[in-house]
């Protein structure tokens, strides 16, 4: 890891309910290689100013990280 990233972890419970189970549910697994599977043991963390949820997959209990995008402008 490079020097300088600061890690903040933040409470994933101090969500409302709508984002929690978005989060929870939205989810990318790069081991199952399949989206939406869901996680548990959820944590909300900021790193480099960019905000993650990361979990463990509900099928192959990998860890799955989700990044937080707040600006919902899409430029594709
Ligand atoms: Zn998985």
């Amino acid at each position: 890891m490079p020097k300088g990233i600061m890690k903040t972890i933040l409470d994933f419970n101090s969500l409302p309910e709508s984002e929690k189970s978005y989060f929870l549910e939205e989810t990318w697994c790069g081991k199952c290689n399949e989206p939406d599977l869901g996680i548990v043991e959820p944590e909300l963390y900021i790193e480099n100013e960019r905000k993650y949820v990361s979990g463990k997959c509900t099928v192959c209990g990998e860890s799955a990280i989700s990044e937080i995008i707040e600006n919902e402008i899409k430029e594709e």
